[in-house]
């Protein structure tokens, strides 16, 4: 027996090639592209302009899965939350942002995350796994077409697109899930399926130096860097592969990265973390960190987790560490919280609910949960379930 290929697994030219062994031309292999991520079909025999004798060799040889909803969340302010089941316990979050005239879908890449940095909940789960193709791309097939679905917008490319930016900033570290990552990239940008342009989509990295340079060179999209910190002994502490790729290497990748970036500037996210990053001179030696690196900045307000110890930083100082930057000529944006009813922020549900089996230890963390943020955490136990 031959095994199901999963047709979200494949790229472009990996698409191409898979026809090519089933002695079906490139064009087949466009078509089929077209109909998978333009217009969400996963039935065959509904791809009514492919040859019969072509969606015969398809029954039984390939499907079109993305991995399964197991929670949809949709906030007050429009944020939408997908909870995805990438199994054996393990489970992915994408979240969709709408504002004026775009919308932006934030999607992970991996269930879990090695680098276990000391502010994310996503790093406190340690490392599961690293996501497939098609459970990367998948995140963005099913939510464009479930959005054009509630909309009744049709399908096909001269719907209306729901989805016209993307940022890998969702689980995990996509430069380390490099190939995986970079498939899912080149089909976001292929005119065939989603047809984003480069400087649409945004990979975020905490700073895998030699991936950096390999992206420059295999698809160069716009990138965000997670600073986090001015100084080694801070970030050190703070993002632990620090250690392996130190800050003046990590701003040497930046500048070579902007010789083949769609954008002239790298977005340095910077977390705010109440007394630990977010002083003045913090500030200041910040400015002097990035002297050769055109950037902008943006300042994200830390979203607390129960073990972390850390806090948010007060307004007010997250606005004086902002202007200190702008005084310096550097464009700064404080990230607006959205979706905070349905904890759309980084990583938070989907640790909790990453074994599904330990009920009890996950009844008790609910309960701390609920004493501390006074918040309704009880959907977890119902998604769980
Ligand atoms: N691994 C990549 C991309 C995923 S994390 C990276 O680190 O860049 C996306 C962004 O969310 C990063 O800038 C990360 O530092 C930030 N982040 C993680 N946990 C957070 C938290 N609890 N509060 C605010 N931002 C957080
Ligand atoms: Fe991993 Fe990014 Fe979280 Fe750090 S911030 S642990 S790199 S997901």
């Amino acid at each position: 027996m031959t095994a199901i290929t999963n047709l979200l697994d494949l790229e472009p030219s990996a698409l191409t090639q898979w026809c090519n062994e089933l002695g079906e031309k490139p064009f087949r292999a466009r078509q089929l592209q077209r109909w998978i991520h333009q217009f969400g079909e996963s039935e065959f025999d509904l791809m009514t302009d492919l040859a019969k004798s072509l969606r015969e060799k398809l029954h039984g040889r390939a499907c079109v899965s993305a991995p399964p909803i197991m929670a949809d969340h949709l906030s007050t302010d429009g944020t939408r939350k997908w909870l995805f089941d990438v199994g054996v316990g393990d489970a992915v979050e994408t979240v969709f942002i709408p504002e004026d005239g775009r919308g932006t879908l934030c999607v992970s890449t991996q269930a879990g995350c090695a680098v276990n940095c000391r502010f994310c909940s996503t790093g406190k789960q340690g490392f599961s796994r690293n996501l497939a193709v098609g459970e990367i791309i998948g995140q963005l097939w099913t939510a464009e077409f479930m959005l054009r679905r509630s909309q009744s917008i049709p399908a096909g490319p001269k719907g209306e697109r729901q989805i016209t930016n993307v940022v890998m900033m969702g689980m995990g570290e996509p430069l380390l899930n490099y190939g995986p990552t970079v498939s899912a990239l080149r089909l976001m940008l292929d005119d065939h399926s989603y047809g984003l342009s480069r400087r649409r989509v945004t990979l975020s990295t905490s700073g895998v130096v030699p991936m950096m340079d390999k992206l420059s060179q295999d698809c160069p999209v716009a990138l965000a860097v997670s600073l986090h910190a001015p100084n080694d002994a801070l970030r050190d502490d703070l993002v632990p592969l620090n250690k392996k790729y130190p800050l003046a290497e990590l701003m040497r990748a930046c500048q070579r990265y902007l010789e083949f970036a769609p954008r002239d500037f790298i977005t340095f996210e910077y977390c705010m973390l109440d007394g630990v990053n977010d002083s003045v001179s913090h500030a200041r030696e910040l400015i002097a960190l990035v002297r050769d690196v055109p950037c902008k900045f943006n300042l994200i307000p830390f979203n607390p987790f129960p073990e972390s110890g850390l806090k948010r930083s007060a307004n007010p100082r997250i606005k004086a560490f902002a202007q200190v930057l702008m005084n310096a000529g550097i464009v700064t944006t404080i990230r607006k919280t959205r979706g905070d009813d349905i904890d759309a922020a980084c990583g938070q549900l989907a640790g909790e609910i990453q074994d599904r089996t330990r009920v009890q230890e996950r009844t008790q963390k609910l309960a701390e949960y609920q004493k501390k943020y006074g918040k309704d955490f009880g959907r977890i136990v119902e998604i769980g379930g």
